[in-house]
């Protein structure tokens, strides 16, 4: 998980107001920037307390644009501009039912889960069982009772609740997992970083009518990396796909 700076852990200092007017400052940024349109995951970004997703240790630095450590092998919480940028062009929305591929803190599944409303479904795959449990907590203590959390390998993802309308794969791979797209429904929609040599490129995955999928390259990430349990079939690469447009963070 090298590749970004750990910020010094410390005991939190914060209130719930401090934490409170970060969070609408980080929508208000978030909007400048262009990265937040639409009122669904406007709404969510503004509700889910993201302060309550991150071991104590890093919690003053909640709404900073850094990913922080999280029990278990190898798992961190996104930084908080990742959310958007993948919930934006999967065009998450009501009534979805939506895949997560690395729960880490749990935080990507509440706001996909406030984002889906009741109509919708949240399920969210995590290999690592700490991580899984640290997720289980803190989605239950947000008062987040019906997502729907696998311990698992999440590059099988979960066919007992297929079809998806959305995947979301929060972990770097070479490409999509084939069962992934085998679990998208026509017209669907799946978001990973796919590894291109020493970069990783988030790529969005559409599935049309007729089942066949289209790359798209969004910009530069960098994530963990997606594991695979020992004995675990590899996984094939498929199509190629359209050189990358730079300029974009992790
Ligand atoms: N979406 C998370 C961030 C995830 S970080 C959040 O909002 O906090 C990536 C996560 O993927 C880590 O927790 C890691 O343990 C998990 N992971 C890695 N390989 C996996 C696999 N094969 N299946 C499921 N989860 C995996």
């Amino acid at each position: 998980m090298a590749g970004w700076i750990i910020p010094p852990p410390h005991p939190p200092t914060k209130s719930a107001d401090e934490f409170a007017a970060e969070r609408r400052r980080k929508v208000e940024s978030l909007e400048e920037r262009g990265l937040l349109g639409s009122p669904g995951i406007k709404a969510a970004l503004l509700k889910v307390r993201r302060e309550d997703f991150i071991p104590p240790e890093y919690r003053d630095y909640a709404y900073d644009e850094v990913p922080l450590p999280l029990p278990g092998a190898c798992a961190t919480i996104s930084c908080p501009h990742s959310y958007p940028l993948f919930y934006e062009p999967l065009g998450l929305d009501r009534g979805h039912r939506f895949l997560e591929v690395g729960t880490g803190s749990g935080y990507g599944a509440a706001i996909a889960r406030e984002v889906v409303g009741e109509e919708g479904l949240v399920v969210s795959v995590e290999l690592d069982p700490l991580t899984h449990e640290f997720a289980r907590r803190n989605l239950a203590d947000a008062g987040y009772h019906d997502v729907l959390l696998v311990l698992g390998d999440g590059a099988r993802g979960y066919a007992a609740a297929a079809p998806y309308d959305r995947v979301a794969v929060t972990a770097a791979c070479d490409d999509v997992p084939p069962p992934l797209l085998a679990q998208l429904r026509a017209g669907g929609r799946a978001i990973a970083p796919l590894y291109e040599d020493s970069r990783q490129v988030l790529t969005l995955v559409t599935k049309g009518p007729d089942g066949v999928t289209r790359r798209a390259s969004l910009c530069d990430v960098l994530y963990v990396g997606l594991r695979r349990l020992e004995g675990a079939e590899p996984i094939p690469r498929t199509a190629s796909r359209a050189p990358p447009r730079r300029g974009g963070s992790r």
